[in-house]
């Protein structure tokens, strides 16, 4: 394929080559045993058909720490790996870091734009509270979180209420800086006061949060959890969870937080780097020991001793998937913003590191997701002092390999031209049955069954009901109108409003123009993106808010913007529906109608009789007689249970 376009030219370029060669030199028995690990692969036949199918293609150059474990997944997938890059586009590009390490026009990427900024501290934490809004009850997974410095007052505020309504609340914060990772500028408090709000790190922003003081211990020690899961694609959603994961262990005895035994890090937090440079970190060869395990040597542990080990993966599930709804309103902003629909452009997946704690009556609790989580298979052991060398991880290596691996088959492009082509030919000798076309050979036959299990569709029927801030987010999307912006303009702002008829003779244009500059300048003072001007989708989401709360009054929340939700995408839906109907002629409505009547569709069962309302399912709009909406989601009304106010305010368990 000749040297790749996109890699550094001349000594650059060498200097990568020799970056790679020096590392592979420096796994030496690691890279070794992983190459032999992955030659013995059960995945590896020889010759036959096998070589015949084209190879799927991966560039690796940016590849970066995942690289060696992403190395042996290739090996044993036997797929092509171009590791300086190429010049004819690949299949999947495998990037360390971001979307944007590559300039890349087709194929997969295996990151989401935007992911990092969604995922940071002070952004996830507002994405849950929005949600905690909405529905507190489903999101009491997370923490009660605040922003530093700009809701320094309201923190002080509530912990003060709280602590009135309820004397015997003894709490524990921890404050985490934004954008930190492995526990870099963390520490705790016990009260407000204790903020530093001075000094380089202290001033960055940052988040104060409950800090969980009754964890679930196991040989004494605090311990977490780090999942991984597989944002497979945006839309339509797609979830996988790894059905195995990692847990990272304190290395001190731990008790509950006091003045006195606050700032040992060894003991509260259970970053892995900073507890291997405890004396008392293990460093263990079997998955069920050590300062890092699998989750399921936990599971089993859990499980012995009589706990109900599926009722705690119905909630890991559960909390997965809420999350990745509450997050999946900002990516669809960054992603029409990167890859506008209609423009070449690759598409994206992403693995997630999700880490959680347990409560001693083993209630999952969201810490953070994180979008880079690390591929390592390998760690840094120091052989005498400051002399260190990398050294084989086998707990890394068996979790982390498989997700990668697994991952790439079910991103697999080949697999899908296989599907279809295998689709095309049975389309001509009618009658496959699902055991026959289970029974199809496969290629990758021989491989370990997939590490990784959809949960998403496979359970959106509970979840849809939550999407609602995704349905607000594609009003905002649908008014930015030119594409490649993620802000919208006073004209759009005003054009919303207009189409959705949401101003009235007590709602003024007048006070539009007031609400969208309020919460415009408001959020753009927060220093979030000064990129480019307008409201952000979370200034929209919160005037949305106020709207839904002026119109539907002494109702609660998730109704209000439901409602508000629901009026706006029929009025839209009448407005498209009705340039339809006056853009088409009386024959091609009627041959519309008639259309309904033969076509089946998946919101009208077969053989019903067509009545004035397929009209508007035909052309995915409301019905023009009665204005009844095309069943496109979950009705928003699910019985979702009704918190009282004391439920929000109740300290966390
Ligand atoms: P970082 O990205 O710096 O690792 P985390 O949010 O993961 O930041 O926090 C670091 C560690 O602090 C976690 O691994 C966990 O052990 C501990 N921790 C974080 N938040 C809480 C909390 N709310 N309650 C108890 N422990 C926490």
């Amino acid at each position: 394929d000749g040297p790749p376009a996109a890699a550094p030219p001349g000594r650059d370029r060498e200097r990568e080559r020799e970056r790679v060669r020096r590392r592979a030199g420096a796994q030496g028995s690691a890279g070794r045993a992983a190459r032999g690990r992955a030659r013995r692969a059960p995945g590896r036949r020889s010759g036959g058909e096998n070589d015949r199918r084209p190879e799927v293609t991966v560039d690796t150059s940016k590849a970066k720490t995942s690289l060696e474990a992403l190395k042996i997944s290739l090996r044993q997938l036997r797929w092509k790996e171009f590791p300086f890059g190429r010049r004819l586009p690949c299949d999947i590009y495998w990037h360390g870091v971001s979307f944007h390490d590559n300039n890349i026009f087709s194929g997969q990427v295996n990151k989401f734009p935007g992911m990092m900024e969604t995922v940071r501290k002070i952004t996830l934490s507002r994405a849950m509270r929005r949600m905690q809004d909405l529905f507190p009850l489903e999101y009491s997974f997370y923490p009660r979180s605040w922003i530093l410095p700009e809701e320094l007052s309201l923190f002080v505020a509530e912990v003060r209420m709280i602590k009135d309504s309820n004397p015997s609340w003894k709490p524990t914060f921890i404050v985490k800086p934004d954008g930190g990772c492995q526990g870099d500028g963390i520490y705790l408090i016990k009260d407000p006061s204790d903020i530093r709000l001075t000094g380089s790190t202290q001033s960055r922003p940052a988040v104060v949060q409950e800090y969980i003081c009754k964890p679930l211990l196991m040989d004494k020690l605090k311990f977490d959890i780090r999942l991984y899961v597989l944002l497979k694609s945006l839309e339509p959603l797609e979830i996988y969870i790894a059905k195995d994961g990692l847990s990272r262990f304190c290395t001190e005895p731990y008790q509950e937080p006091t003045l006195k035994n606050l700032h040992q890090v060894f003991m509260h937090l259970t970053n892995y780097s900073l507890n291997i440079h405890s004396e008392n970190f293990i460093h263990s060869d079997s998955v069920n020991t050590g300062s890092k395990r699998t989750f399921s040597s936990i599971l089993c542990r859990l499980s012995s001793r009589g706990a109900d080990v599926k009722k705690l993966w119905s909630d890991i599930i559960s909390l997965v998937i809420k999350t990745i709804i509450a997050l999946t309103p900002e990516l669809k902003v960054y992603y029409q913003s990167d890859i506008p629909a209609g423009k070449p452009g690759p598409t994206c997946f992403q693995i997630l590191g999700f880490d959680i704690l347990l409560l001693k009556n083993l209630k999952p609790v969201l810490l953070e997701v994180n979008a880079n989580p690390s591929m390592r298979i390998e760690h840094e052991q120091e052989l005498s002092p400051g002399v260190f060398e990398n050294v084989p991880s086998p707990v890394d290596e068996e979790v982390k390999v498989a997700v990668i691996r697994d991952t790439l088959r079910l991103v697999d492009p080949q697999k899908k031209k296989r599907k279809d082509t295998q689709c095309q030919s049975w389309e001509q000798e009618p009658g496959p049955s699902e055991e026959l076309l289970d029974a199809a050979p496969s290629p990758e036959a021989a491989l370990p069954s997939l590490c990784l299990k959809q949960v998403f569709p496979k359970y959106a029927k509970q979840f849809n009901y939550l999407r609602l801030v995704d349905r607000v987010a594609a009003l905002f999307i649908r008014f930015l109108g030119v594409k490649g912006t993620t802000k919208l303009g006073p004209t759009g702002f005003r054009t919303f409003i207009r189409n959705c008829k949401l101003s009235n003779s007590n709602f003024s244009m007048a006070a539009v123009d007031i609400l969208y500059i309020d919460i415009t300048r408001r959020w753009n003072s927060m220093g979030i993106d000064h990129k480019e001007s307008g409201m952000c989708l979370q200034a929209f989401v919160e005037a949305f808010f106020c709207l839904a709360q002026k119109k539907y009054k002494a109702r609660p929340l998730y109704e209000q913007v439901g409602l508000l939700v629901n009026e706006c995408e029929c009025r839209l839906a009448d407005l498209k529906g009705k340039r339809l109907l006056w853009g088409c002629g009386l024959g091609e409505r009627q041959g519309a109608l008639q259309a309904t009547a033969t076509t089946p569709s998946p919101a009208r069962p077969h053989g019903r009789q067509v009545s004035h309302h397929d009209l508007g399912w035909a052309l995915n709009i409301p019905c023009p007689l009665c204005q009844s909406l095309p069943n496109v989601l979950e009705p928003w009304t699910d019985p979702a249970p009704i918190p009282s106010p004391a439920a929000h305010l109740r300290p966390f368990p």
